[in-house]
Order: C-alpha cells, then sequence, then structure tokens
C-alpha cells in the first residue's frame, strides 16, 4: 500500500508539470492556447488542415476553437 501511494503521487507530480507549462501560440490570432489540464476547458488546440483544403500538403495548425472556422473559412476563399 505505502509503494501504490507513492506510485501514484509522483504520477500526478510528473502530470501537473508536463501541462502547466504548455501552450501553443495561435497561428491564426497570435494569442497564446493554454492547454489545461481538463480538455473540456481547453480553447483550443492542434488541428491538421488536409490537402484538399490547403490545396497544397496537408498542414498542422494551432488554433483556438473560436478561430478554427476562421482559419478554415481563409482556406476556402484562397483559390
Ligand atoms: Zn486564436
Amino acid at each position: 500500500m505505502k509503494i501504490k501511494n507513492s506510485e501514484i503521487k509522483s504520477h500526478l507530480t510528473k502530470a501537473k508539470y508536463e501541462i502547466d507549462y504548455k501552450y501553443y501560440i495561435c497561428d491564426y490570432c497570435g494569442k497564446e492556447i493554454i492547454l489545461t489540464s481538463n480538455k473540456d476547458e481547453r480553447t483550443g488546440g492542434l488541428v491538421y488542415f488536409p490537402q484538399s483544403l490547403t490545396k497544397r500538403n496537408t498542414i498542422k495548425l494551432a488554433l483556438h476553437n473560436k478561430c478554427l472556422r476562421a482559419a478554415i473559412a481563409e482556406f476556402e476563399n484562397y483559390k
């Protein structure tokens, strides 16, 4: 039981450390997207844009949820 508690504690510490300092810069508005531990509270993340949308290569962008629609529209208007 003692060992088990220790394992749980170290796991939580590691998880906290990894999450607290992670953020992306939104490719659309240029502001930070903080990656909180609760996925439901996240305001954005990495999005893969397929070749069919970019007309070039598949690209990966960091975007806020609120910026995603605008970013997709930019690609759709770029023809
Ligand atoms: Zn944004």
